[in-house]
């Protein structure tokens, strides 16, 4: 029999019922500092991850074994961040209502904001490992309080100080360095101390969100985001702290800031989808949501 031509990440084909995760796309770029174009990076992850293989040889899992939905883009509006913001908001309080894993594909990094806020009201509790090249830490750009620029600011002001950890940080103003010394916990340049932070938090079941701005990873490996930034991870890296995530209690998550167009060669696009689909596995070995056979 015919089906209609449905196009979901790599194996991503559960239905929403039996799903313990769910994907979904934030298609917006709309208060990029420099270069746009990561509205297309959800589409593009979804379209070429039919290059990768489901089974990752690095966890020894399938992608295949596990129930994962994928719901698409989510329509939104370009011109208004705060609207943008609450349709993002109310999907995520959605998901998490149904006691699934939201995990949203930017999309520029403004959109974390909208599941932080969901999740905090959920888990007054939320923490937010955030793994980027920027420290995101500003009060306003150019008088903008919503901009990539700002949005762990903004998680700030919803969750206070102690409850975010930021690693592989390597660009801000002075201001925000200063920030982070007094109200974050901040890791300049790599993952050092994530192990021990994960055991911490481990131990005390917090609720965690993981927020991955791709552009942690260097330039010369992952050139397809707006802001590239030299000095960046590996992808091994990358994967590597993923893993030191395995046993946290993740309830969101989120892989952001590809432009695909900004990287002709693809490559970028082929990278994000793998560290996609380690995160995944990852979150979906965790939780145990194997598919109904
Ligand atoms: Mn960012
Ligand atoms: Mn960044």
């Amino acid at each position: 029999m015919l089906k209609a031509n449905i196009e979901t990440f790599l194996a991503c084909d559960a239905s929403y019922e039996e799903a313990g995760i769910v994907l979904y796309g934030a298609p917006f770029d709309s208060t990029t500092s420099y270069r746009p174009g990561t509205r297309f990076g959800s589409r593009a992850i979804r379209s070429e991850s039919y290059g990768l293989e489901s089974y990752s040889p690095y966890q020894d899992r399938d992608l295949t074994d596990y129930a994962v939905f994928d719901a698409g883009d989510q329509e939104l509006c370009f011109g208004d961040a705060s609207l943008a913001l609450k349709d993002l908001r109310e999907r995520a309080a959605e998901i998490a209502g149904d006691g699934k894993i939201p995990f949203m594909l930017g999309g520029e990094h403004l959109v974390t904001l909208a599941p932080v806020q969901a999740l905090a009201e959920k888990y007054p509790d939320l923490h937010i490992i955030h793994f980027d090249a920027h420290a995101d830490l500003r009060q306003d750009y150019l008088g903008a309080a919503l901009s990539h620029a700002c949005v762990i600011r903004r998680c700030h002001d919803i969750l206070g100080d102690g409850r975010i950890h930021q690693f592989c940080i390597r660009s801000g103003d002075r201001e925000e360095f200063y920030f982070a010394a007094e109200h974050t916990q901040m890791q300049k340049f790599d993952f050092t101390g994530l192990g021990e932070l994960a055991e911490e938090l481990e131990r005390n079941h917090t609720p965690v969100y993981l927020t991955i701005d791709l552009d942690c990873l260097d330039p010369s490996c992952f050139p397809g985001t707006g802001t590239p930034e030299a000095g960046g991870v590996s992808f091994v890296q990358l994967t590597d702290a993923i893993g030191r995530t395995a046993k946290l209690n993740i309830v969101g998550a989120d892989v952001n800031e590809l432009a695909p167009m900004l990287d002709q060669s693809g490559t970028s696009t082929a990278m994000a989808c793998k560290v996609l689909r380690e995160l995944l596995l990852v979150l979906a070995a965790n939780r145990s949501t194997e598919k109904l056979k």
